[in-house]
Parts: structure tokens; sequence; C-alpha cells
């Protein structure tokens, strides 16, 4: 039989393995039917919404107990799917929790498919699309400002925005319907074009300032690929520890891969890095010379972000200059270290070479210059701050950054059809487009397949 909307589901929702509590949730018609099958304590089906009631699950075949628990009622609507809901809080760890699950899937419940409590939540109106795709990104945050984005992004901002271009393009396809339908002037097509063209304009712009915030978000979620780099001896390592050391940073070890490729994050003023090639700058023990500018060179085209080293204690040598000119065009800061000591090098030529880079001045073995440091990573990314860019709204989500890249070129079509002189109808399609496209953010228009490949993408038990 194929799985239905309308079956009662049930999954742990709680992640695997951590913390004392687990929790099995089911959500459906039947949630409360089946929980009472297997408990044992209050009548579930007569207890208030939203208590939660002390008992046992009993396996009812044997009559043997499987659990003390803590079972929440919350009946439909004021709930996470608007379904009933059952949450069992189990405390005899996995092994009992996956014996409950099993007990309600054996007592008229089916396991959920991955995302499906939000997919119900989305399917039963409690949240949008942008949203729902929010709690996903909440799960991976790694910052808290990307926490803080993804958690206004859950209360509807973005979809507020969206719903705001949706309606001014309603609006002035209505006016356009109105104009043609009505031609109460001689210079009515001039007239509902040129509104036309203001109209489309001003939502273009609106979409360009959501995409601008496109590549912070980008920053947030997924961290900001960054390459420490210079010539042997410079203080790559000690830059390296300096930070990790400041962050405890996360490390994680990308699964099915050697420890090549061991990923970093640090979180540099609310900025994470996601440094590159860290195990090359780690082994330096027996391969200095291996490390200098090829190694550098690979790491580089890798990274959205270039750290610099130079050495204030020896002039420049030529492998400095190579590796100025090989991250010209990169997104660099340049990183003079070792300002304790007596400066060997010439700090106009290093001037010249560094061009309209910033140039910050270290002393990482005295801790000295890394706040200014955190400041000029922080400030090329956020140049006007998170806090006070408009409504921090930020577009994080790929699906919503393509469908924005569509509705921008379904207007650049608009505009495009008035300059070429297009008769309104036809320019009205591309408006209609841009309209629809825009709708597939927040879901108002949606398919059933961008759903099912949407929510499978969330955890179990979501
Ligand atoms: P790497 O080869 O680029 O990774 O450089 P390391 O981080 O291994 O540093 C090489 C040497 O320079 C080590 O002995 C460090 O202690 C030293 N060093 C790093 N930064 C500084 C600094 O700011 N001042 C001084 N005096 N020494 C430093
Ligand atoms: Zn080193």
């Amino acid at each position: 039989m194929a799985n239905s909307e309308a079956d009662t589901i049930a999954a742990i929702s709680t992640p695997v393995g951590e913390g004392g509590i687990s929790i099995v949730r089911i959500s459906g018609d039947d949630a409360i039917k089946v929980a009472q099958r297997v408990y044992q304590g209050k009548n579930l089906e007569k207890v208030a919404s939203h208590t939660i009631n002390y008992g046992h699950i009993i396996d009812p075949d044997t009559k043997q107990e499987v659990d003390e628990v803590m079972v929440s009622v919350m009946r439909a609507p004021h709930t996470y799917t608007r379904e009933d809901v059952i949450e069992i809080n189990c405390h005899g760890g996995l092994l009992a929790t996956n014996r409950i699950l099993q007990l309600v899937l054996s007592y008229g419940a089916r396991m959920a498919e991955p995302g499906e409590f939000t997919k119900r939540a989305f399917l039963n109106g409690r949240i949008d699309l942008s949203q729902s795709e929010a709690v996903m990104d909440l799960i991976r945050a790694k910052t808290d400002k990307s926490m803080k984005v993804a958690l206004n992004q859950l209360d509807g901002d973005l979809s507020r925005l969206i719903r705001h271009l949706r309606k001014d393009i309603l609006d002035v396809l209505a006016q356009v319907e109105v104009n043609i339908d009505y031609p109460e002037y001689d210079d009515v097509e001039e007239m509902t074009t040129k509104m036309l063209k203001e109209k489309a304009t001003d939502i273009q712009q609106r979409i360009h300032s959501l995409l601008k915030t496109a590549k912070q978000g980008k920053v947030l979620r997924e961290g900001l690929a960054t390459a420490i780099i210079g010539r042997p001896n410079v203080g790559k390592s000690s830059l390296l520890n300096a930070l990790l050391h400041e962050d405890k940073a996360i490390v994680t070890n990308v699964a099915g891969t050697t420890r090549d490729v061991i990923e970093e994050y640090v979180n540099v003023n609310g900025v994470p890095l996601k440094l590159i090639d860290t195990a090359g700058i780690r082994d330096t023990a027996d391969t200095v010379e291996k490390i200098g500018v090829e190694r550098s060179r690979k790491a580089l085209d890798a990274a959205d972000l270039v750290l610099l080293l130079i050495d204030n204690s020896a002039p420049l040598t030529a492998e400095d200059e190579k590796l100025l000119a090989a991250t010209k065009d990169k997104q660099r800061i340049v990183i003079l270290n070792k300002t304790d000591l007596p400066s060997q090098l010439d700090l106009d030529r290093l001037k010249e070479l560094v061009g309209d880079a910033a140039l910050i001045e270290t002393s990482i073995v005295k801790h000295e210059g890394m706040d200014q440091l955190g400041a000029q990573i922080s400030h090329m990314f956020f140049d006007q701050g998170i806090e006070s860019s408009q409504n921090n709204v930020m577009v994080t989500n790929a699906r919503h950054i393509g469908l924005l890249h569509q509705a921008n070129d379904a207007l650049s079509d608009v505009l495009k059809g008035i300059a070429d002189g297009m008769p309104v109808d036809l320019v009205q399609i591309d408006m209609t487009r841009c309209w629809d496209l825009l709708g597939e953010i927040t879901g108002d228009s949606y398919q059933d397949e961008l759903l099912d490949q949407l929510f499978s993408q969330f955890c179990l038990g979501k």
C-alpha cells in the first residue's frame, strides 16, 4: 500500500545518541488511539489537550513494561503538523526508544518519511515553504549569526517580503487589464507601458538587493572557504592555531575520506571560516619545501578568502612576490606578521604590491593584531552589518537564489519587451512569469515533485 497523507506517522524525533531523553513523535488522526494501545496510565483519549502524562509503555502482547515515559497529548489544530500529535518522552536510552517506535508502528502508525512532519505542517498551512526550509537551515546553522538569520526566516520575514513583491506585481497586472479594457484616453497604451516599465524597474531593484544578501547568506551557511598561505616559516601554523584556539574550532571529518580533507570551521566575528587544507599547514615537520608555493596555489583555487602572510623580519622574497601576484584578483587580506621583530622588509614596496587590499600587521606569538584581523574579515563580508541590514532578511537557500535569478530574468524580458515596442499583452506574460517564480519561493505556487525533493532532505523525525 502506498504511503498516504492520511496515514498516522511516527518517528524518533530527537537526534540519535544525544541527550538523556529521546522522543517518539506520532502525528495523524489516530495518533492518540495508537499511543493508548501501548500505554498504561491515564486514558489519553480523555485527557485535556496540551497535557503531559506520566505512565508506562507496555507491550500489549507480552504485557512487559518497556519504559517509564511522559506522554504529551496535543490535539489539532494547535500543533506542529496541525494534526493530533503525541510525543512520548522516553528515558530508557536508545534501545527502549527503538522498541517503543516498533510498538507504535505495529499498533497502527507507519514510519514517517524524512521531513514528513514538516511537510505536513506545510501542507496543512501552518508554515510556508521558505519557513520549512529554514527549519533545515537551523539544524545546520554553524554560528550565532546564521542561527539568527535562520530564525528570522522561520518567522517569515523572507516570505513577507516576497508576498509584498507579488502583491505589487499583481496590482500592476490588474492595472494593465483595467487600462486595456477601459481605454478612456487615446494614449492609454503609452501610459500602460510607462507604468509597467516603472514597476518592473522598481521590483527588479528590490530583487537585486535580495540577491545581494545571498552571497552573505551562503557564507553564513556553508562557511567561507579560506586559505592561509605564505612561504615556509611566515607563521601559517601559528595563525591557524591562534584561530582554532580562540574559537574551539568545529572539526568535521568528512565521511569516507582520508585525514587530508579534514574541514575545520572557526567563527571569526560571526563569519564562519571553513579553513582549507589545514592538514597541509599542520604536517610541517619534514615537508617544509613542499608546502611552499605549489601547495598554496592549489588551496588558492578553492578559496573565497585568502589570508596571505608576509614575514616582517625578513626581506621580501621572490616567493612572496609570486604569491602576492597570484592572489591579486582574490578577496584577500595580507598579513604582515612578526611585527615584534625588527623590520627587515621594504614596506613601501610591499604596500605597492598589496594595492587596494587590506594590510594587517600582527605578531601572532604576542597575540597582537588578531582583533584587527577579525574586524577586517567581518567588515569585508558584512559591510553594513547584518543587524542594520534591511529587515534582517537574508536569502540563504540555493533554491530561493535560483528562483530570484529567474524572476530577475523575467523582469529583464519585461523591460526588453517594452524597449522593443512589444504589445502589452506579450509583456504581461513575462510579468506573470515573474509572479509565478516568486510564488515558488513561498510555496504559493508549487509542484508536488519539488515538495518531495525538498522535504526528503530533512532529518527523519522533523
Ligand atoms: P609556517 O611554516 O608558515 O606554518 O610558520 P609557523 O607558524 O610554523 O612559524 C614559524 C616560526 O615562526 C615558529 O617558530 C613560530 O613560533 C614563529 N612565529 C610565528 N609567528 C610569529 C610572530 O608573530 N613573531 C615571532 N617572533 N615569531 C613568530
Ligand atoms: Zn607551519
